[in-house]
């Protein structure tokens, strides 16, 4: 299920008219042909509307599409079919560098012989802009990323994450209306990807630029966007903000991507939900309660069944179960918060009851 919004959903100056998109998709279709694979249809008929200033995420997996729509957007590919509008103008058809976008990759593409504010300077060193305004510019640009002290060390002198700085402060001189990222934070490690993660958050909101992210992370998603867009085999299967994704996925596929969920059909979704379909129930909306304590007494609106707990992971702040609710049936995960110790009773081949809200069981298309 494709859901485009319209421009006119996104006014951008209060009280204003509303603008063109920053982003506009229509119908658009990529085919690669080559030899060895045949045809591969990497996008299929993709629909889209990014607002201007949007924190905008392509999600999926790898060889999803999502490079092949940035490269479209950027000019690097001719789309097979269908159109693409930027701030109201038709670029189908025009080269890169007659659209008014810049692109981050993942693996910097600095130039390794040139200082760091030479870096930065580039695009305006390539437009014959005069040498003062060029540094004072790149330092500028640096500072919004807050390496200016580091304007004169060469990229081998920087850390991966100092890197991607430099390629994004490099990508953002001369203010394009778009920024297009390419996973940006995949090559570091957890901690420096959080810490880039806040610092990508931080620079779109004071810039003010329309940032398009690519990426396969789905907290990375959730974390930063204001809205997002989920690629399936090219094609893009939802799309809104990251909360209604993740509570309302339209698909199974979108729900066991962002997060972690127990998808039930078959029997399991008739013994649990008493209706027949398919359903996806998270594991931190599952809880369970010994037999005979109180909190094994259903509150308004919940459901519960018996079951036996198979496994137990602790992970300091929170535990990780398994329960199987029928002898031969499936497992189902519940992510407990550890505000209280959980009773030394709870072990695996104890009996325990599962409980949940009616309304957590959300009903996928089938
Ligand atoms: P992602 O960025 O989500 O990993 P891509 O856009 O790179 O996905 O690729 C989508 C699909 O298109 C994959 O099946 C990939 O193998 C194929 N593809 C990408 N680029 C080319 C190309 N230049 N030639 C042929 N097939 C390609
Ligand atoms: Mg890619």
């Amino acid at each position: 299920m494709t859901e485009a919004i319209r421009a006119d959903d996104h006014p951008t100056r209060p009280g204003g008219a509303a603008r063109a998109p920053a982003v506009r998709i229509t119908a658009l279709t990529k085919d690669y042909t080559s030899r060895k694979s045949g045809t591969v249809r990497a996008l299929d008929a993709a629909e889209l509307a990014i607002a201007e200033g949007e924190f905008f995420t392509l999600l999926g997996p790898s060889g999803s599409g999502k490079t092949t729509l940035l490269r479209l957007i950027a000019g690097f590919e001719h789309p097979t079919a269908g159109r693409i509008d930027l701030a109201g103008r038709d670029v189908t058809a025009l080269p890169p560098h007659r659209r008014d976008v810049h692109t981050v990759f993942q693996d910097y593409a600095l130039f390794p012989h040139l200082t760091v504010e030479q870096n930065v300077a580039y695009a305006l060193t390539v437009r014959g802009v005069r040498k003062a305004e060029r540094l004072a510019r790149a330092r500028e640009a640096l500072a919004t990323v807050r390496l200016d002290d580091h304007a004169r060390r060469r990229p081998a002198q920087l850390s991966g994450g100092q890197r991607q700085r430099v390629a994004l402060a490099r990508a953002l001189i001369d203010r394009p209306a778009l920024l297009l990222l390419d996973e940006p934070l995949a090559a570091l490690d957890r901690r420096l990807r959080h810490e880039l993660q806040g610092e990508l958050s931080r620079v779109q909101r004071e810039t003010g630029v329309t940032f398009l992210l690519v990426t396969h992370d789905q907290e990375e998603a959730l974390t930063l966007s204001d809205r997002l867009a989920v690629l399936d085999h090219g094609r893009l299967v939802q799309t809104g903000p990251p909360k209604d994704l993740y509570e309302h996925p339209a698909t199974a596929f979108v729900a066991a991507f962002l997060g972690t969920t127990n998808l039930l059909g078959g029997d399991t979704a008739v013994r649990l939900t008493g209706h027949p379909g398919t359903y996806s129930l998270r594991p931190e909306r599952l809880r369970i309660a010994a037999p005979g304590t109180p909190d094994a007494t259903p509150r308004p609106g919940e459901r519960t069944v018996p079951g036996r707990i198979t496994g137990i992971a602790h992970a300091g702040a929170h535990t990780r179960l398994t329960v199987r609710p029928d002898p031969d049936g499936t497992e189902l995960t519940v992510l407990r918060l550890n505000t209280t110790a959980l009773p030394d009773t709870a072990r695996p081949g104890a009996l325990v009851h599962l409980l949940w809200h009616t309304d957590d069981a959300r009903r996928l298309p089938d």
